[in-house]
């Protein structure tokens, strides 16, 4: 059909996984762990779904910011095939009468194209901390304030910020205004200084490269291989969560697309019992002429969530992390994935057999 065309070209790759999964893997003892980019809604497959609705049912908007109404010929236009002007995706906005390429359902996939530019996807993003940094601000530079001055190679940074201008014996919390803005932010620039050693001697270097306090972990990181040396520097850094797309990992722009009144990133927050009501309003707001699509589109989720739900999941969101799943979870998941590709015969029998001592397991959870 339509739709089952469309979503064998939206992901291939999916979907001859999922034919190929045994029972026999679904029901391993520990799930494989699920990578950064894994949640829910990649895990079920119910994500690629949920694209195609946004690409297919939603309703656009154009460069000129005007809310662009769904009709059956944007879903069509996904259809064409990709040759610039009048191919795949051009739309023509009926407010200004302006084309422009809509998105596609690969454009919403967060772990390629749609990726958040700052976190890659990840929903999460890694920033030096300041008070990892300079941790005890009554030290002086000297004694050793600026902590990302004392890795290796980098022993000499006290006497660069000397040269530079900034009192070395001060505590650093005493430190005139524009002397932190040095540490922390000061330019990449190279000066000669002079090291004295223990011994009274006086080491000269013609080109001492400063690197202010965040620099020298970045620049540390960027040329050490060495597992332990990584470690070690990424105390410095803590994760939260990402500036950019707060953390639901899609590019800010493709949240203008709606589905009714709800973005990509709303939906992907629903629970799936949240979801399964969702989707009546969804016909309800579509054109008549759009229904039959809908309901190709929409049968696909539904017949993917309910196994899901029959297992007991129904509370989780398809944004939710893989990697923060029980093993229970993750293998009821598994298991759907299993059933949907296996005759109900055969899950009969697989539920019949007391000695399938992982179904207690994931009965139990
Ligand atoms: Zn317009
Ligand atoms: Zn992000």
């Amino acid at each position: 059909t339509y739709t089952r065309r469309r979503l064998g070209q939206t992901s291939p790759a999916a979907a001859d996984s999922v034919r190929h999964i045994p029972s026999a893997i679904a029901l391993r003892q520990r799930p494989t762990v699920p990578g950064i980019r894994s949640t829910v809604g990649t895990a079920t497959e119910a994500l690629n779904v949920i694209r195609l609705m946004f690409s297919r049912l939603g309703s656009p908007v154009c460069p000129n910011g005007h809310r662009v109404s769904p009709t059956l010929d944007i879903a069509k236009a996904m259809d064409l095939p990709n040759d610039g002007e009048s191919g795949m995706g051009m739309i023509t906005c009926p407010t200004c009468g302006v084309r422009f390429m809509a998105f596609a359902a690969e454009d919403f996939a967060f772990n390629s194209t749609g990726a958040c530019p700052t976190c890659g996807g990840t929903g999460q993003a890694r920033t030096l901390a300041a008070n990892r940094l300079i941790p005890d601000q009554t030290l002086t530079i000297r004694q050793g304030a600026v902590a990302s001055w004392r890795l290796p190679g980098r022993n000499f940074m006290p006497f660069v910020a000397q040269a530079i201008g900034i009192d070395i014996d001060t505590p650093f919390q005493d430190l005139p205004k524009d002397q932190p803005e040095q540490v922390w932010h000061g330019e990449r620039k190279k000066y000669a200084i002079n090291i004295p050693s223990k011994t009274g001697k006086i080491f000269h270097m013609d080109h001492a490269q400063y690197e202010n306090a965040f620099n020298a972990v970045e620049d540390s990181l960027a040329t050490t291989k060495n597992e332990r040396a990584i470690q070690r520097l990424n105390r410095f850094y803590e994760f939260g969560i990402c500036p950019t797309c707060h953390g639901s990992r899609f590019a800010p722009k493709l949240l203008s697309q709606h589905l009714v009144d709800q973005n990509i990133a709303q939906v992907s927050d629903m629970t799936l019992t949240q979801l399964a009501a969702f989707i009546p309003e969804i016909y309800h707001w579509l054109p008549a002429d759009m229904q039959s699509l809908a309901h190709d589109i929409i049968q696909e989720l539904t017949q993917l969530l309910k196994p899901i739900m029959d297992l007991g999941l129904s509370y989780l969101t398809l944004s939710r992390a893989a990697a923060s799943l029980s093993t229970g979870e993750l293998q009821r998941i598994q298991l759907s994935r299993t059933l949907r590709t296996e005759t109900p015969a055969s899950f009969t029998s697989l539920m019949n057999r007391p000695s399938a001592c992982m179904l207690q397991t994931f009965l139990d959870c």
